[in-house]
């Protein structure tokens, strides 16, 4: 039998452990041996690289995080580790590699490749949806309803007093997590590092619904930004009493969604019947509902932006002048 394995890399998403499930079933339905190496490139170093089967993925389906560990990877970085990496993966007589991970790993998997000719496919991983190529990164569904839950539980507390929420959401630099979430639940404020604005420009229309009866806010403010500023900025500006709310790590964490379950199946299925076909390099990428193929160049080389679609409805939700008095 071929043999293929599978790795993650960077920051763990809800949907891995579904994308291993699939990788084991399909890559036996394939005619191919299953690996796993664990804990990312650091398992590739040290040859924590194992045969999987059925049983090890039997009930993850359910579970955030990755059943095999993932990690960053100082040594991968230097060519040395990386040719003992290689080294490890044909003792075991593997050849082909699938990699969930960011467009750090990817930067990496190429590097080995051109360097090893060991083929790979890399399927974007990431909550912080900020890989340019792509319209969609596993983990992203998830995340987004961990955060619905959270900010539908803050505003239960925030209608019963008479205060301001600002509910600080992850994803770097990357407003994606922020603006969906701000939309999804209806909050007053979304502020992101892609539509900067001058909060000041809010004070006379939120005075103006207060007037009108408003007793509570939400606003959604990405962790690039100063969330407790913000909150400063309600206190001292119309007088309410704020709160803080930094979401953190409980946006990587929970029981994967219906959509991640089934991105992680798709993108599974289509890596490895693209290795089969001898695609040695490229990332899977989903963009307007359709699945395709890139190379790391064409997907690391540009910075990731916002679509603009998605912009052009902030900009009319979410700026000062749209602000509904
Ligand atoms: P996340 O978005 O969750 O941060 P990521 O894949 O972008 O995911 P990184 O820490 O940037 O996370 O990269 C993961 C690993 O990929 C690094 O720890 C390192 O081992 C490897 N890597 C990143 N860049 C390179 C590179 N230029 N050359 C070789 N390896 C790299």
């Amino acid at each position: 039998n071929q043999k293929i394995a599978i790795l993650c890399s960077g920051g763990d998403v809800s949907g891995m452990n579904p994308a291993l499930k699939r990788f084991v079933e399909y890559a036996y339905a394939r005619n191919l041996q299953p690996y796993f190496v664990r804990n990312g490139y650091e398992g590739l170093i040290d040859n924590h690289i194992v045969p999987a089967d059925y049983h090890d993925v039997a009930g993850i389906i359910t579970r955030g995080g990755t059943k095999i560990g993932s990690a960053r990877s100082l040594r991968f970085k230097e060519a040395s580790y990386r040719a003992v990496a290689a080294e490890n993966l044909r003792s075991h007589g593997i050849d082909r590699l699938i990699v969930l991970g960011g467009d750090g790993s990817f930067r990496g998997m190429e590097r080995f490749y051109h360097e090893t000719g060991i083929a790979f496919c890399g399927i974007p991983s990431t909550i912080d949806n900020d890989i340019n190529g792509t319209d969609y990164c596993l983990g992203v569904d998830t995340a987004l309803g961990v955060i619905k839950d959270a900010i539908d539980q803050i505003r239960d507390t925030a209608s019963s007093f008479h205060r301001a929420f600002v509910i600080e959401t992850m994803g770097r630099d990357c407003g994606y997590l922020t603006l969906i979430s701000a939309i999804t639940s209806g909050a007053e404020l979304c502020l992101i590092p892609e539509l900067p604005v001058d909060i000041d420009d809010f004070k006379g229309c939120f005075q103006s619904q207060i007037a009108k009866g408003r007793d509570y806010f939400i606003a959604v403010v990405s962790e690039a930004l100063d969330s407790k500023k913000v909150a400063e900025w309600f206190e001292k500006e119309l007088g309410f009493e704020s709160r803080v709310s930094v979401l953190g790590h409980i946006q990587r964490g929970g029981n994967p969604s219906v959509y991640d379950r089934l991105m992680a199946f798709k993108f599974v299925t289509y890596a490895i019947d693209a290795l089969l076909e001898g695609k040695n390099h490229s990332i899977i990428c989903y963009n307007k509902s359709h699945f395709n193929f890139k190379t790391i160049d064409e997907v690391a080389l540009h910075p990731y932006r916002l679509d603009e679609e998605l912009l052009n409805l902030a900009r009319e939700q979410f700026l000062p002048t749209r602000c509904q008095m």
